[in-house]
This record gives structure tokens, C-alpha cells and sequence, in this order.
């Protein structure tokens, strides 16, 4: 009896409290909500000492020797990080897009290589999860739960980068496959993948509108033809493996079909969606350990008889920092919580990974103006942050894309008369 009064007792604080809650944080009441569930929470520590405990001490030796990080992917399965997102019925932990970013933050704030290393994996697996079939899905997301497998995602070829309309990988069905030829770009994870999700041309008629032209399909790394190049030697996110990607005559079984034929553009498009907030993540991930650091150094290093805190150029870059996280942070948010709730994202992914990217590429150049020469030094963190958060402003979208995106989304809402948010 005793214990059912508890209980109703607890039961009836927290209804009190997720109502305040709902109050304090979301004025209107359709409006998002960001107070974070229990399971968030601990997923979110768990993600955040995994972190530092796995990543952030083996990250120099990554970064230098661009060794790929088998070891962490292997440990992340195991303890459950990896495959957030595939549903419970496949055998993943059925989470949704905002525990996802709220684990990339973390992982990107230890080392950003490494995390696009893991986080890759759920790019590829969403184009299955939009568009897949049952047997697909039970196939391709149950490899990756039941081993430490990885996916890969490839839509950039050497002539086809923010203009998909330019992809020439073409896949001619023949009986019951279809034969692939062409050569992918710049794909994360394309030396060890263990299937990719491949766009390709399916459509001939070189003028056929590209949501028509092109189909996606799932290519296994064992399948003849399937030639991965060199890894590239990249700039910064050394611990990424990133390399090109030749197809020549593979056949593909007709069954490893998406959707349909021309189905692709529209699967490609939906999983930026859902992607793209995950990419602001890790850029946030990035600013946020680059603040913390400065703030650190800027309290440690002395001039002119002073911590560099106390000149208000300094502690000015510091606060201009921290309005960039935190509000890095708001938007990926609104973007991860807006397609969580089944609403249409694309113009709050686009702002989300666009400001976040460009936030945090300002960001660690402030740092390296407070570490000073030393910030221009590899025994110091700020190169690596500043080489990595780079790649933010160009991958899944450059953020020239990402600002089309967001202005022909307002067209569409000052057409329909709805401006302010789709
Ligand atoms: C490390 C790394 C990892 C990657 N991983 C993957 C992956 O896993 N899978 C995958 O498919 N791809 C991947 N990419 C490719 C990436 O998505 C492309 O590089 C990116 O989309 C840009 O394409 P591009 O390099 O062909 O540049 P281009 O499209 O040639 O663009 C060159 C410049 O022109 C600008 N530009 C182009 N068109 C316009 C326009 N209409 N208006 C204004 N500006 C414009 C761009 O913003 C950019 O500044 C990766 C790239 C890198 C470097």
C-alpha cells in the first residue's frame, strides 16, 4: 500500500512537473519543446563519457596517422551507441532524430573525424528507412545491428556535387538485375563499408527532370565490380575514411531497388531532412569544445600581468562564442524536433547545418586567436578544430546550398501566404 502511494505520489510530481515544464519552456502550446526526457538524459551522459573516456584520448593518434577507428566503432556497438535510429523491429534502439544529434554532439566534441566515422552509417541507413521494404530493411539494418558493420552513402561523383542533375553512374536493368557503371566521390566510410546506398541514373533521356531520373539502390562491397580507390588524405576529420568509388559492370538484383525506378532524387532529398540536423550537431560539438578550451587557456595565459579573460577583446570573442553554441544548439534542435513531430524540416534542417557550420568555422578561428601562436600549433588543440570544422561548411550540402534551400522555402511560404515557419 505504501509503496502504490509512492508511486502515485511520484506519478502525480511528474505530471506537475512535465506540465510546468511545458509552460515554462513552450509558451505556445503547439510550439517545440526542448526539455530533454529521462532516457535523453542518459543517453546523453552515456554518450558524453564514452567520449571522453574512448575518443578524446585516442583522437591525436587518429588525426596523425588517419588510422580509421575500428576499435571505437566495435566498442560503440557494444555498448549500444550505434543504430540509434533503426526501429525496434529491425533490432535498433528505435530513437529519435534529436537522441541521435544529442550522441553526434558529444562524439563530434571529442573528435569530429571520428565521429563522422560513426555517424555516417545512419545517413546511409535512412534512405532504407524512408523508402525500403520490409525484407530490404530486415536485411540491410539487421546487418549493421547484429555485427559492427558500417554503411556508406554515395551520391558525389567527381562532375556531380551540389548539382545532382550531373550524376552520370547509370544503372541499366537487364532481366532481373540491373548492371551498374560509374564512379563515385569523396565517400565517408567507402573503403569499409559493408553495403552502400548508391544514387544512380536510371532514366536515359538526358533531359528528364531529376526527380524522375535517378534510382536508389543497395550495393554490397562484395559484389563484383565494386573497386574503392585510394583513401584520401584530407585536410582535417584525418580519421574519417573518405575515398573514391568505381562501379564497372556490377549487377545488382533487381530486389536492391528502392522504392521503385525514379524514386531516388526524393529519397536522397528526404534523408537530408533528416540528416542534416545531425550535421549541425556535430558542428555544434565542435564550437562547444573549441569555447571550452578557450575559456580554460584565456583564464591559464597571463599578459601584461593578467589572465588574457580579463582584456575585453578576449573575453568579447569568448561571449560571441558562446552565442554561437547556444544558439548552434537551438537550431538543430527545432530542426531534429520539427521532423520528430512529423512536420515538414526542410527549411529548419537547411538553417540549422548552414549556421552551425559557419558558426563554428568563425568560432575556431577566434580560438586560434586566443591560444595565439600557440593556437597555431599541433600540441595545442585548436589546429585540429580549426582544420576539422571545416568540412562542415561542405558536406551533406555546401552552405551556398543550404542558403538556396532556405530562400526557396520562403518563396514557398510567401506563395502559400505562411511566413514565419513551414
Ligand atoms: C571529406 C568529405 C566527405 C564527404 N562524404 C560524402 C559522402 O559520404 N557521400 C557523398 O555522396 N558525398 C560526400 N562528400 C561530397 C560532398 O557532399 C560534396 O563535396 C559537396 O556536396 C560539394 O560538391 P563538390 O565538391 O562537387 O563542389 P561543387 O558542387 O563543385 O561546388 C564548388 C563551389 O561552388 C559552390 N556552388 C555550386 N553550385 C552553386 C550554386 N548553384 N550557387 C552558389 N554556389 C554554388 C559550392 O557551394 C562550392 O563553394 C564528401 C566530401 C568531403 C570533402
Amino acid at each position: 500500500m505504501a509503496y502504490k502511494c509512492v508511486r502515485q505520489l511520484n506519478l502525480f510530481k511528474r505530471h506537475v512537473n512535465r506540465t510546468f515544464q511545458t509552460r515554462q519552456q513552450s509558451p505556445i502550446s503547439t510550439g517545440p519543446n526542448f526539455a530533454l526526457s529521462d532516457d535523453q538524459k542518459n543517453i546523453q551522459e552515456m554518450a558524453r563519457k564514452f567520449a571522453r573516456n574512448e575518443i578524446i584520448p585516442v583522437a591525436p593518434h587518429h588525426d596523425r596517422t588517419g588510422e580509421y577507428p575500428a576499435d571505437i566503432i566495435k566498442k560503440a556497438w557494444e555498448i549500444g551507441l550505434l543504430n540509434l535510429n533503426i526501429p525496434t523491429e529491425y533490432g535498433g534502439a528505435g530513437l529519435d532524430c534529436l537522441t541521435g544529434c544529442l550522441v553526434g554532439e558529444e562524439f563530434a566534441y571529442a573528435c569530429s573525424g571520428i565521429e563522422t566515422a560513426l555517424m555516417i552509417t545512419d545517413v546511409a541507413q535512412l534512405p532504407l528507412m524512408l523508402a525500403g521494404s520490409d525484407a530490404q530493411k530486415r536485411k540491410y539494418l539487421g546487418r549493421l545491428v547484429e555485427e559492427p558493420l558500417v554503411g556508406a552513402y554515395c551520391a558525389t561523383e567527381p562532375g556531380a556535387g551540389s548539382d545532382v542533375n550531373g550524376i552520370k553512374t547509370k544503372a541499366e536493368r537487364k532481366g532481373d538485375e540491373y548492371i551498374l557503371n560509374g564512379q563515385k566521390m569523396w565517400i565517408t566510410n567507402g573503403g569499409v563499408a559493408n553495403w552502400y546506398f548508391v544514387l544512380a541514373r536510371t532514366n536515359p533521356d538526358p533531359k528528364a527532370p531529376a526527380s524522375k531520373a535517378f534510382s536508389g539502390f543497395i550495393v554490397e562491397r562484395d559484389f563484383p565490380g565494386v573497386i574503392p580507390g585510394r583513401k584520401e588524405i584530407n585536410m582535417g576529420q584525418r580519421a574519417s575514411d573518405t575515398r573514391g568509388i568505381t562501379f564497372e559492370d556490377v549487377r545488382i538484383p533487381k530486389e536492391n531497388l528502392l522504392c521503385g525506378e525514379g524514386a531516388g532524387f526524393r529519397i536522397a532529398m528526404q534523408t537530408f531532412d533528416k540528416s542534416r540536423p545531425n550535421v549541425a550537431a556535430g558542428a555544434c560539438g565542435v564550437a562547444q569544445r573549441c569555447l571550452d578550451e578557450s575559456v580554460k587557456y584565456a583564464l591559464e595565459r597571463k599578459t601584461f600581468g593578467v589572465p588574457i579573460a580579463q582584456h575585453q577583446s578576449v573575453s568579447n570573442m569568448l561571449a560571441d562564442m558562446a552565442i554561437g553554441v547556444e544558439t548552434s544548439r537551438l537550431a538543430y534542435m527545432l530542426a531534429a524536433w520539427q521532423t520528430d513531430n512529423g512536420q515538414r524540416n526542410s527549411y529548419t534542417a537547411s538553417i540549422a547545418k548552414c549556421y552551425a557550420a559557419d558558426t563554428a568555422n568563425k568560432i575556431v578561428a577566434d580560438g586560434v586567436q586566443i591560444f595565439g601562436g600557440n593556437g597555431f600549433n599541433s600540441e595545442y588543440p585548436m589546429e585540429k578544430l580549426m582544420r576539422d570544422a571545416k568540412i562542415y561548411q561542405i558536406y551533406e550540402g555546401t552552405s551556398q546550398i543550404q542558403r538556396i534551400v532556405i530562400s526557396r522555402c520562403l518563396m514557398e511560404m510567401a506563395k502559400s501566404g505562411e511566413m514565419g515557419r513551414q
